[in-house]
């Protein structure tokens, strides 16, 4: 789990679905691919209508929102994407292939998310869920709050980590 540059991880990802897919005899159809390929474009997770949209603009045609609804569904049910439900936003999944007790930190500024794992947590909300004699399958923590980028930006009025100060006029 190395630390990955912002940017490139997206465009990864996508690679990776598509790799994924075919080892699995997924099928990723080109209306699959189109919504693979604007999640990846982003530099935040998006709302299912600015999916349709971005879709309904490179088709040149009104996309039909049941038939994107569906393509969200086929990711999300096979784990490249998840839902943040407390924004009603698809994020694509930095931990392909394997289940999910992770700790997603969603920045309250610019939007962008993290995907951190985290076994003890996993372990932890398992143990809860027994406790009320519930068998946890899989759980995603949102925690949200700023992230790294934007709080150096919050930061540089009292610290001049940056060279291109903002706005200073
Ligand atoms: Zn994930
Ligand atoms: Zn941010």
């Amino acid at each position: 789990m190395a630390k990955k540059p912002i940017g490139k991880a997206k465009q990864d990802w996508a690679t990776q679905v598509g790799r994924a897919c075919a080892a699995s005899g997924l099928q990723l159809t080109t209306l699959r691919r189109q919504v693979l390929d604007i999640i990846a474009k982003a530099p935040a997770p998006l709302g299912a209508y600015a999916i349709i949209d971005a879709m309904s603009r490179a088709q040149d045609k009104q996309v039909a929102h049941p038939t994107v609804y569906r393509t969200l569904d086929f990711f999300l049910e096979h784990g490249f994407l998840h839902k943040i439900e407390s924004r009603n936003v698809y994020a694509p999944c930095e931990h392909l292939g394997h289940r999910h007790h992770g700790i997603l930190l969603i920045c309250q500024v610019c939007g962008r998310t993290d995907e951190v794992e985290s076994a003890s947590l996993g372990k932890l909300v398992k143990e809860i869920a027994a406790r009320s004699g519930f068998s946890a399958q899989s759980q995603m923590v949102e925690v949200e709050g700023r992230c790294r980028i934007c709080q150096g930006v919050a930061a540089t009025t009292d610290n001049n980590a940056l060279d291109e100060p903002i706005d200073a006029r």
